[in-house]
């Protein structure tokens, strides 16, 4: 076994002669591995340890700066004082969190009693926000699903929405991409989920349309190509939804 420098460490070292952001670091990282880094993608694997709090520092620089051109006395006014590590901790750690933190630790086991027949799982809260506005959406999803050979507890299933939601958006393919990770946990043999949301985008500024939401739906594997199946998934939502008055 030879004794080398890992490659990181020594990048890590011209970081420092550099002077390098730590995000210029990390954007580095992810540029090199090849790896798309858009705003719905995790990049937890590309932060080593010790750096968040860095990157918490570098975020908290930024926003201080945008208040300052948004020509808010950031000193003197005691309201706003400490917002720049508010809003700095809330994007890393709360509503874009699905970006910087890993997957939650999901265990799925075998179906061993080979069951067969759909369920639904919601309404499960969606909080999410618009890539084009970082604005919130809020809404309710539901997972439906006929099992494969593997099986997770039922309340995973909202721990990896929130993941997955917690990520600046577009609401399209955040379907899809808790579509990838379910299927990637559970292997179901069919699969849906519908998502129904408001967009603050449209009741906050914009055209002001306070009540509109959108309903998108995504069906997977035998969901797609048995017809009763899918009515059935979406019979079920819909009485889910009557039940709780939605
Ligand atoms: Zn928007």
């Amino acid at each position: 076994m030879t004794s080398t420098l890992p490659n990181d460490n020594i990048r890590n070292f011209d970081d420092q002669i550099t002077n390098k952001l730590i995000s210029e670091i990390i954007r580095d990282r992810i540029k090199n591995s090849g790896t798309r880094f858009s705003a719905n993608d995790n990049i937890a694997d590309f932060i080593n340890p010790g750096e968040f709090e860095i990157l918490e520092r570098e975020v908290a620089s930024r926003v201080k700066d945008l208040l300052k051109s948004l020509i808010i006395d950031v000193e003197n006014d005691h309201n706003t004082q400490e917002t720049a590590e508010r809003v700095s901790k809330m994007y890393l750690n709360e509503v874009f969190k699905g970006r910087y933190h890993p997957q939650p630790k999901v265990t799925s086991f075998p179906n061993d009693k080979n069951l067969d027949e759909i369920y639904t799982v919601g309404p499960i809260s969606v909080r999410s926000a618009c890539s084009h506005h970082l604005v919130p959406i809020l809404g309710e999803c539901w997972i439906g699903i006929k099992p494969g050979n593997k099986v997770i507890g039922l309340s995973k299933f909202a721990r990896v929405a929130d993941w997955v939601f917690s990520r600046p958006h577009i609401q399209e393919e955040a379907v899809m991409i808790l579509a990838d990770e379910i299927e990637k946990l559970c292997e179901p043999k069919g699969l849906g989920i519908i998502v129904k949301a408001q967009h603050y985008c449209m009741k906050w500024r914009g055209v002001k349309e306070p009540n509109t939401s959108m309903i998108n739906s995504v069906v997977r594997g035998d969901f797609r190509h048995d017809l009763s199946l899918k009515q059935e998934f979406f019979e079920l939502v819909k009485q889910q939804s009557a039940t709780n008055n939605y």
